[in-house]
């Protein structure tokens, strides 16, 4: 039949088998009366099939870490509710309405958490960092949660990379964190675009906010209702406003910059310096604020220049934040700065430009071998575990799938894991003493004695 023979696109197959799958599992599920589970809303499998993009993200960030000298650390997953609430502000988004906030079976508040920079200052306070080598240099990679929307690029749990340097105020160190963020989205094949700002410190603050208050409230009438309720709760957020009928108010707004003391305009101009110094280009955005209560001075964002058009979403963003320390308990003043990029948010900026490039989806593997080791009868199977364990303890890492006994299976696998030559093991191999190796596109053979083996795949590996 017609239908039968056309080979449909990969794309177009793909919900099809998909369907069909989880209809399978749901009848057996519903035969054995078992209750199918799913994830939680907005809660996301990392999956195989994800790994190449997920790897090259770790891999970039732990490259750019060691390179600026920072060190892995991380807060755990549960801190005090009241750390959050006190460290981001009431009246902001996260700690209002998306923290993940439970009584522990000890009846303490505890709270999932939404971000790292608290976490990461209580961790500095608690475990006497402030005794160390100032300043400390810390990154992290793992788990947030904000019970927030669901939608593509936002979900309840998700991962950020993050970088925190705290116990030193200098320009230089925020110019350092911006070029550290732009070089890892960079070296992730992203074109960064850098927005920044400067919000002064807290009374810098505090006099421009009465200044906005008033502002915005003669406007009132012209904002939409979610920016009329900020007006009072957090008015430095309605600068943040998506909203279309917002944009004109916010464009003739009161300018946080032109409140700035000269020592926080000076700190700014320094950093911009730098920023130029290193020819990094950046935006200056006059209405990023970035919203929660511990931010003073830099604040930025970062953006995918190649989808800046479609979708107003950061990858990630930072700032400084001097006064939270202390607000809780450091001894003296410990000034500090950070940023936290989106794990996930980058994963679907990388598949976008793949998808650009290819003019369709594209399938990653992280699973290639240059060289593959296909093994025939049991024993043969059990020399085989032998010599690749040999081969990987001088460094040499070949494919193989040891569970398979058709060799033409096993040679399927090697085409698709990308193998120019198979090693093949068989009952008469093993008693020789020999192996064959097979160029996989020629399909020619050539016998050479196990002796030899190392040798001759460094020769293979270096063509
Ligand atoms: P924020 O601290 O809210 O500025 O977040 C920093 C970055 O984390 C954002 O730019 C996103 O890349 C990422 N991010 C924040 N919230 C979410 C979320 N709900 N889902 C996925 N990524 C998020």
């Amino acid at each position: 039949m017609p239908v039968k023979k056309k080979k449909p696109m990969a794309e177009k197959v793909k919900p099809v088998a998909k369907k069909k799958a989880v209809s399978s599992v749901d009848t057996a599920a519903a035969q054995k009366k078992v209750k199918l589970y799913q994830p939680v809303r907005g809660m996301k499998d990392i999956l195989p099939k994800d790994d190449w993009y997920w790897s090259k993200i770790v891999d970039v960030a732990k490259n750019i870490t060691r390179a600026y000298g920072y060190r892995y650390s991380e807060p755990p997953v549960l801190e005090s509710a009241s750390l959050f609430v006190k460290s981001l502000g009431k009246g902001t988004d996260v700690v209002d309405k998306e923290m993940y906030v439970f009584d522990d079976r000890e009846g303490e508040k505890l709270a999932l958490r939404p971000e790292f920079t608290a976490g990461v200052a209580r961790s500095y306070i608690s475990n006497g960092l402030l005794n160390n080598a100032q300043p400390v240099k810390m990154w992290m990679l793992g788990p947030l949660f904000r019970h927030d929307r669901p939608q593509a690029g936002r979900y309840r749990q998700f991962h950020q990379f993050d970088c925190e340097v705290i116990g030193e105020k200098d320009p230089v160190i925020d110019a350092e964190l911006i070029v550290m963020a732009y070089n890892v989205i960079r070296d992730l094949g992203i074109t960064p675009e850098v927005h920044i700002n400067s919000i002064g410190t807290i009374e810098d603050r505090q006099n421009y906010t009465i200044e906005l208050v008033g502002y915005l409230k003669s406007k009132r009438s012209y904002l939409s209702e979610e920016s009329k309720k900020r007006i009072l709760k957090n008015p430095l957020r309605v600068l943040d406003s998506k909203e279309e009928q917002d944009q004109e108010v916010i464009a003739e707004a009161p300018q946080i910059i032109d409140w700035l003391s000269a020592e926080s305009k000076d700190f700014f101009m320094k950093v911009i310096e730098y920023l130029d110094e290193l020819q990094i280009p950046y935006v200056l955005k006059p209405t990023l604020v970035r919203g929660l209560d511990y931010y003073s001075d830099t604040v930025f964002e970062i953006y995918s220049e190649q989808m800046i058009e479609g979708s107003q979403t950061a990858l990630g963003g930072g700032g400084r934040y001097d006064g939270l320390l202390e607000q809780l308990g450091a001894r003296e003043a410990t000034p500090a700065s950070g940023f936290a990029l989106g794990v996930e948010r980058i994963m679907l900026a990388m598949k976008e430009l793949d998808q650009q490039a290819q003019g369709g989806p594209i399938k990653r593997d992280t699973i290639q071998n240059k060289i593959f080791f296909a093994q025939l009868g049991a024993q043969a199977r059990r020399r085989s575990l032998f010599l690749i364990e040999q081969l990987r303890r001088v460094g040499i890492m070949v494919g193989s799938s040891l569970s398979k006994s058709s060799l033409k299976g096993q040679l399927e696998i090697a085409n698709k894991q990308g193998s120019t030559h198979s090693i093949i093991l068989g009952q008469k191999e093993v008693q020789d003493g020999t192996l064959i190796i097979r160029d996989m596109s020629s399909g020619v053979q050539e016998i050479i004695d196990q002796k030899r083996l190392e040798k001759h795949l460094r020769k293979l590996l270096e063509e």
